[in-house]
Parts: structure tokens; sequence; C-alpha cells
């Protein structure tokens, strides 16, 4: 069994534990050695009384002076004290509302006690609820102690004794990094890594271990990445002759393009003679004007006598999109169709054969534009808009659908180009950096809730003077049906509050629809105050909104708060983003501060990344790769240079050489399609 075996049957688990466990991901011994210790404590020296000093936290061999004693201060606080004393000196123990700890010391016991020292109002020196354990018979003291990523009910002397369990269970690991990369970037051997990332013997040898597994999982992130890329970069691709045409199209738009804008459609021009197939992402923040830029380059597309399909992540951003490029085309004698899932079936029919007979030059759509069904004459140019939202297959069934099409990719999360280029090594990267003239930075403000009534009376002054205002409420996976309420209960309680002005409900269980009607109330400003969730995420432009309200801004990560906060801004009015969060968290504090200090979505996403530490990143995650257990993209980027050399190597060599390290691969990337 060893690594294979449900955690449930070791010693000291049982059915409930090991229930708990799972919720953390964890049901094989396999997955409790690779849920690593968020920090250490260093509870392996022991400190006499007198040397403790207050603020530090230490451990001490100490006897019983006299038991402890309990007392009341007031119907429901209980504090139990007790004072111990070594060879220099005695300290008072404190404990609050623990009925039981007083049972768990006999008179002139000995015993260690690892915790923070600080002084009582009295002055005195004293440990508040310190760990514990009989002197001479030492488990959680004495050594250096992993402290482990916890959910309630597990506490960490519960984990800390499975995973010594577990690592007794697991016996002699087998080694699947191949020696030569073992070597080559000296990394330590599994066991070795394995023992010292729970329980190493000092920092050094802690340090030594954590290298390895994040070369380790970072080395997987690259072999996963590289068997998920889009495999059009080195197809031959049609060959655009005139590409001068999209001065045409340029000196129609209502507006003159940034020098960016520009740089990109050079870039992809240059693409499209080539004779490659192109494959360029374009990263622009929000309201950089990246619809521009895939309607020039849609624009030569079809003068070069090829179709073009557009495809947007939701019907709403889809039919934005149609009206805003049909009329730019119409003007130069080009014909643009609308195709979505909801559209009724005569009228499906109508357009899907306009499509097949080439009639229809420019098709933009949502999902729908991957069905079988869809067949075009001469698809030779594809657009994917706001494609963190979709897969690498949806882009490959787009793609499918012509004959080594072009293809332009549109991202609106910023990542640094350093992460983009490991993440997306094979596109060419186009970046817009540039906002059109005139826009005015979102004020920002994060605000506790006790603001929150002077917040919305603000939003509601605003209202009545003509413009318009979002409220986002926070969706979280596990308990999306009581936070669609919050949005339905906050809509109802605004429009109570605020009789005479209109508000409007929008969240992602609603119907297509019924949404789009929402959002259709909102565009035309008879909806004036808009409670969503963050369905209105993505793309939506409504110019005469200039206030978003953020509730539980918290719960959003900081590219997300940022994706947000692009949707207000759009029009000439100076736009407010009030960030309403009681969370008081270093990191919750941080982000809040980085969004009240820039705009820009470059920056944010680098504070984003430093920020989170290891875990979940839009990049990684949303694309369904692992998430990071213990490495930190940011933090570790010397490290992912080296595993992108080796990962470089390995494919070269041939993966199928390396049996054990590809199996480990599959395990990880198995155990993400489960999670999802
Ligand atoms: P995004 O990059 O977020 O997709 P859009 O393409 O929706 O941004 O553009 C946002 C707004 O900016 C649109 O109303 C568009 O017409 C306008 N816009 C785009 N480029 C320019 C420009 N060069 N000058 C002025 N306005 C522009
Ligand atoms: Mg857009």
């Amino acid at each position: 069994m060893g690594l294979e075996k449900p955690i449930q049957y070791l010693k000291g688990v049982g059915e409930k534990r090991a229930a708990l466990f799972e919720k953390k991901g964890i049901k094989t011994v396999r997955d409790m050695l690779y849920f690593f210790p968020r920090s250490h404590e260093d509870r392996s020296k022991i400190k006499p009384v007198a040397e403790c000093v207050e603020g530090e936290t230490v451990c001490i061999a100490a006897s019983v002076y006299q038991l402890p004693l309990d007392r009341y201060v007031r119907k429901n606080m209980l504090i139990t004290s007790m004072n111990v004393y070594d060879d220099s000196g005695m300290i008072s123990l404190v404990w609050y509302n623990n009925k039981y700890v007083k049972k768990n010391f006999t008179e002139n016991g000995k015993y260690v006690f690892f915790g923070k020292v600080s002084r009582s109002k009295q002055g005195r020196l004293q440990m508040i609820a310190p760990v514990y354990e009989k002197f001479g018979n030492e488990h959680y003291t004495g050594k250096i102690i992993p402290i482990y990523p916890l959910t309630a009910k597990l506490s960490q002397k519960t984990v800390q004794s499975v995973m010594e369990t577990a690592l007794k269970e697991a016996g002699q690991l087998e080694e699947y990094l191949p020696e030569h990369i073992r070597e080559q970037y000296k990394l330590a051997e599994i066991n070795f890594a394995m023992h010292n990332i729970h329980f190493p013997r000092d920092f050094k040898n802690y340090n030594i271990a954590r290298e390895r597994f994040v070369f380790e999982e970072l080395l997987i992130l690259q072999l996963a990445l590289s068997g998920r890329k889009d495999k059009n970069s080195e197809n031959p691709g049609h060959i655009f002759e005139d590409v001068k045409c999209v001065r045409d199209f340029s000196d129609t738009l209502p507006f003159d393009l940034t020098g960016a804008q520009k740089r990109t459609i050079n870039e992809v021009c240059r693409d499209c003679k080539s004779g490659k197939q192109m494959n360029r992402l374009v990263q622009g923040d929000v309201g950089s004007g990246k619809t521009a830029v895939a309607a020039a380059a849609i624009y030569m597309a079809v003068k070069n006598g090829f179709q073009a399909a557009m495809m947007a992540p939701t019907e709403i951003l889809a039919a934005q999109h149609m009206e805003s490029l049909s009329e730019l085309f119409e003007k130069h004698g080009i014909r643009t169709v609308l195709l979505t899932g909801s559209m009724r079936a005569k009228q499906k029919r109508e357009v899907l054969s306009q499509i097949l007979s080439g009639e229809a030059q420019v098709v933009i759509g949502t999902h729908a534009l991957i069905q079988e069904t869809v067949e075009f004459n001469n698809l030779g140019f594809v657009v994917a808009d706001e494609q963190h939202r979709f897969g690498v297959e949806q882009r490959a069934k787009l793609l499918a659908k012509g004959k080594e099409p072009h293809m332009l990719i549109m991202s609106a999360t910023p990542i640094p180009r350093t992460l983009a280029l490991i993440l997306y090594g094979d596109l060419d990267i186009s970046i817009i950096d540039e906002l059109p003239p005139g826009r005015k930075p979102v004020k920002t403000y994060s605000v506790p809730g006790g603001m929150r009534s002077r917040a919305y009376n603000f939003i509601y002054k605003n209202i009545k003077s003509g413009m318009q205002a979002y409220v986002v409420c926070p969706l979280v996976a596990e308990s999306e049906s009581s936070d669609l309420k919050n949005a339905e209960e906050l809509a109802e309680k605004l429009a109570q509050d605020y009789p005479d002005i209109k508000v409007g409900l929008m969240h992602g269980k609603m119907k297509a629809k019924d949404k789009d009607e929402v959002m259709a109330g909102f565009a035309s400003g008879e909806i004036q105050l808009l409670v969503a969730t963050t369905v209105i995420e993505v793309g939506v432009n409504v110019p005469n909104a200039n206030i978003m309200a953020i509730e539980n801004a918290e719960r959003f990560g900081l590219s997300q708060l940022h994706q947000l906060r692009g949707r207000v801004g759009r029009g000439g009015d100076q736009a407010h983003c009030i960030l309403i969060t009681d969370a008081e968290n270093e990191v919750t504090k941080k982000r809040m501060e980085t969004m009240c200090a820039s705009n820009d979505g470059f920056y944010i996403s680098e504070q984003d990344l430093k920020l989170r530490g290891p875990g979940d990143f839009f990049g990684t995650r949303q694309h369904g790769l692992p998430e990071m257990k213990i490495a930190n993209l940011f933090e570790d980027r010397d490290i992912l240079r080296l595993a992108q050399r080796a990962a470089k190597s390995l494919i070269e060599d041939g993966t199928d050489k390396y049996p054990l390290l590809k199996k480990r691969c599959d395990e990880l990337l198995s155990n993400e399609i489960i999670m999802n």
C-alpha cells in the first residue's frame, strides 16, 4: 500500500478526521506527504526562564510550583493560571476559557512549554496558552516543528503527528527526478527532501529541501505547459499580400490610434505576411483599446479575401462587439453577422448559411461559433477575446474551423512579462501599455463596513446628478446560494432605501436572456444602480457608469478587483471605486493599498504575484494547471528559469525516457482535474 494507503487507516486518523483532511484535498499517504508546512517554529532550544524576554517565542522546561487556579472574571470569561519555575526563575502561564487544561498537570510535574512571552498588567512575565508536554518525552518540542495551513477542527498537533505516521508508512520513497538533472541543478534526493521539508534538523536542511520541491514543482509546471500549448506556432500560414490597407480602416475610426495600438497592429501585419501562421497574444489593460486593434486586423483579413471570426466569452460582450464593429465595417461594405446560442432557430439557420456561403465576412459570436454545425467558407483569421475565459481546447476548435487561420488572442489580465513568457512561451506577445488620451484614473478608496451608508449616499447623490453605478457582491464557490442571496438582498434593501432610483440585479444564475435584458436596461440608462456579481467582470462598456462599490472586497484577488474596476471610468467623468471591507489582515490591507495607489494593471499583477505567496494564480489555475503548493512565481523566479531550462532539455531528450517523472506529472495533473 504505502503511498496509496488512504489516510483514514493510519493510526490516529479514523473516519471523522479523514473527512476533514479530505477537505484539504488529502486522501492518501501521498497527498499527506505533499501537504507542505507553511512555516516552521524553532522549538529546538530550551531557554532558562530568567533569560526570557518579552515578545520572544521560546521553549522553557519548568516544574509546577502550584497547580492551576481557575477564576471567572466575567460570566463567560474563565482565566486559568499556573506558576512554573526552573533553576533560574519563575513565570506564570495563562489560559483563557479552557476548562480542561488544569487536568493535564500534576503537582511538581516537569513540562516543556512553548509560547510567546508577554507581560501581565501587573508587570510579570507570562506565557498565554503555551504548547505543553511532559518533559522527557517530547513530541512537539525539542525540535523544529512544522506549522501547516489548516482548516478549522484540525489542530497543528494532529496534523504534525499524522504527518510523522505518514512518513513512516510511506517508507523509502522512489526518486523520480532524473539523476543528471539532480546533479546538474544540485537538488536534494527525495527522501532527504521529504523529511526535511516537514521535520528539518536545522533551517539549512529545510532550505535545501524546499529548493528541491520548488524546482520540482516548477519543472512539472513547465512540462505540463508544453503539453498544452497551442500547436500552431510552426505551421505555414496564409500570406496577406496587402497589409497597408489597414490605414484605410484606421482613417475611418472616430479617434486616433494610440502609439501602443499602432505598434501592435504593425506586429500583426508583419506576422500576417510572414508566411507563418500567426499566434499572437495581445495583453492590454482594461480600456486600452484592444477591440480597435482586433477590428483593424479583421479588416485586413477581409480585404485579403478571407472570412474572420471573433469569439467572446459572453452574449453581452458578443452583442456589444457586434454593435460597435458592424457599424465600422459597414462603412467599408463588409458584412458582419452575430452568432450566439440564444438566437432563434430560424435566424440561426439563416446566419449559418451566410457563414457557409461566405456572404458573412465577419462573424462575431460566443461559444456558439465552435459548435459542429458551424461551417465557414474561407476562414483565415480568428480572434479570441478575453482569453482567460477560454481553454486551449476551445481555441483549438476555433482554429479548426479554418485552414490554419491566423490567431489573435486578447487578454485583459496583464501579467508580468517574465511570467507571460513562461506561461505562453509559444505565443508572440504584444503589449498595449498606453491608454487612450484623456482617461482619468479611477479614484479608489478602501472603507470599513461602518462607512457603508456614507458610501451609498455618495452613490445616490451621484446618480441623482444623472450618472449610474455598480455594486458588486462576491460569489464564492462553496456558498454560492447564500452569496446570491446577498446580492439579491442588497438589491432589495437599496431599492427600499432609495425608492426614487431604479435598482437592477444581475447574477450568474440568471438565464442569459434575463441577464441581457438587465444589461440592456443598464446600458440604456433605465436602470441606474446595478447590483451584480462578477458576471459584469468581462468587457461590458457603459460609459455613463462612473462609480463602483465592491462589497467584501477582501474576497477578490487583486487582478480581479482591477478587472472589475475597469468597468467604470469609460466616459469623460471622474470615476470612483469604493472597496468595502472589514478584513484586517496584512495581506488584505496591502491589496487594498495597492488598489488605491495604482491604476496600472501590469503593476497590480506584479503586486498580486508578490502578495499571494504560493498558491493559486490566475495564470496557472485558470489554465487548468496545477496549483502551486510551494513555489512562489515571483520570489522563486530564478529557480523558475532553471526549471524552464531543465524542462526544455528533458523534452528534447524525450520525456518517455523518464517514466517515473512522467508518472509524477500525471498524478499532479489528474489530481487537478478531480478538484476542478
Ligand atoms: P479593451 O482593451 O478593454 O477591450 P476597448 O477596446 O473596449 O478596451 O476600448 C475601450 C474604449 O476606448 C472604447 O469605447 C473605444 O472606442 C475607446 N478607444 C479605443 N481606442 C481609442 C483611442 N485610440 N482613442 C480614444 N478612444 C479609444
Ligand atoms: Mg475588450
